[in-house]
C-alpha cells in the first residue's frame, strides 16, 4: 500500500530524510516512534505529500506521489490524516465538519454525505454531538470528530502524527481506543505516538527513527523486549 524506496528529503540546506526504505501493507499497522526533530511528522507528511520529497520513489496505492501526473487530489481522498491539534473547523457544527469533503471534494450527495457523517459518529461513540460546535467539546471528543471526518471519506490509509499529544491524560484512551478499533478492523494505518502501550499492543511493526534515518525496525514485542540499537534502547529508557 505504501512503499518509501532509497527516499530522500531537505528542507533546503537541511537534510531531514536521510535514504527511507519502509514499506507498509494493506491492513498493517506502523507505529513510528523516536525523538522530537528526527523527521516522523516529514515522513508521514510525505505519504499524502503535504510535503515532497527530494529523491528516492515513493509509491502509495499504486501511485507515484511525486510525479507530476499524479493527480494529488485523488491521492488523498484515499488517505485520512489526523493531527495532534484536531484542526476542525470552528465556525462549523460536528457534522457539517464531516461532511465538509466529502461533499465539496467527492460529489457525494448532502443527504448520503450526512447519513455517512452519524454513522462515523456513532463508531467514534458521540453521535450525541452531531450538532455541537467543536468549542463545546473536550479534546478527546474533538480528536474523535477529526478521526470520523477522516472516515467519511473512505479511505484506504489513515495517518496519525501525535493524536494524543495534545489531550488531557483522562481522554487519551478513548482515543486510543478507537484507534484500536480501527486497526481490528483492518484498516492501514501509519501512527507517530509516544504512547509506547498501543506501539506494543496494536502495532503490527515499530520502526524507530532518529537524526532522519530509520535505525530500526521490529515487530513490537522483540523491539520492546530487546532493541538492537544504542539509540533505541537510550530512547526507550527515557520514555518507559
Ligand atoms: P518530528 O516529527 O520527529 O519531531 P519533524 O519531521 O517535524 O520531526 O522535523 C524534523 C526536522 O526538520 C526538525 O529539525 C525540524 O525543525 C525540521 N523541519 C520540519 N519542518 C520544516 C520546514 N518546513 N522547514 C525547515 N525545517 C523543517
Ligand atoms: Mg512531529
Amino acid at each position: 500500500m505504501i512503499r518509501f524506496h532509497q527516499v530522500n528529503k531537505h528542507y533546503g540546506s537541511f537534510h531531514v530524510l536521510k535514504d527511507i526504505n519502509l514499506s507498509v501493507k494493506s491492513g498493517e499497522v506502523v507505529v513510528v516512534i523516536g525523538p522530537s526533530g528526527s523527521g516522523k511528522s516529514t515522513l508521514v507528511r510525505c505519504i499524502n505529500r503535504l510535503e515532497a520529497v527530494t529523491d528516492g520513489e515513493l509509491i502509495v496505492d499504486g501511485v507515484r506521489v511525486n510525479d507530476s501526473k499524479t493527480d494529488i487530489n485523488k491521492l488523498r481522498r484515499n488517505i485520512g490524516m489526523v493531527f495532534q491539534h484536531f484542526n476542525l473547523y470552528p465556525h462549523m457544527t460536528v457534522l457539517k465538519n464531516i461532511t465538509l469533503a466529502p461533499t465539496k471534494t467527492a460529489g457525494v450527495s448532502e443527504a448520503e454525505a450526512r447519513e455517512t457523517a452519524m454513522t462515523y459518529l456513532e463508531k467514534v461513540g458521540i453521535s450525541g454531538k452531531a450538532d455541537a460546535y467543536p468549542s463545546q467539546l473536550s479534546g478527546g471528543q474533538q480528536q474523535r470528530v477529526a478521526i470520523a471526518r477522516g472516515l467519511a471519506m473512505k479511505p484506504k490509509i489513515m495517518l496519525f502524527d501525535e493524536p494524543t499529544s495534545a489531550l488531557d491524560p483522562e481522554t487519551i484512551g478513548e482515543v486510543l481506543d478507537v484507534m484500536k478499533t480501527l486497526a481490528g478492523e483492518g484498516m492501514t494505518m501509519v501512527v507517530v505516538t509516544h504512547e509506547m502501550g498501543f506501539a506494543r499492543e496494536v502495532a503490527d511493526r515499530v520502526v524507530f527513527m532518529d537524526q532522519g534515518r530509520i535505525v530500526e525496525e521490529a515487530v513490537p514485542a522483540s523491539f520492546f523486549a530487546e532493541p538492537k540499537e544504542e539509540r533505541a534502547r537510550l530512547f526507550l529508557s527515557r520514555v518507559l
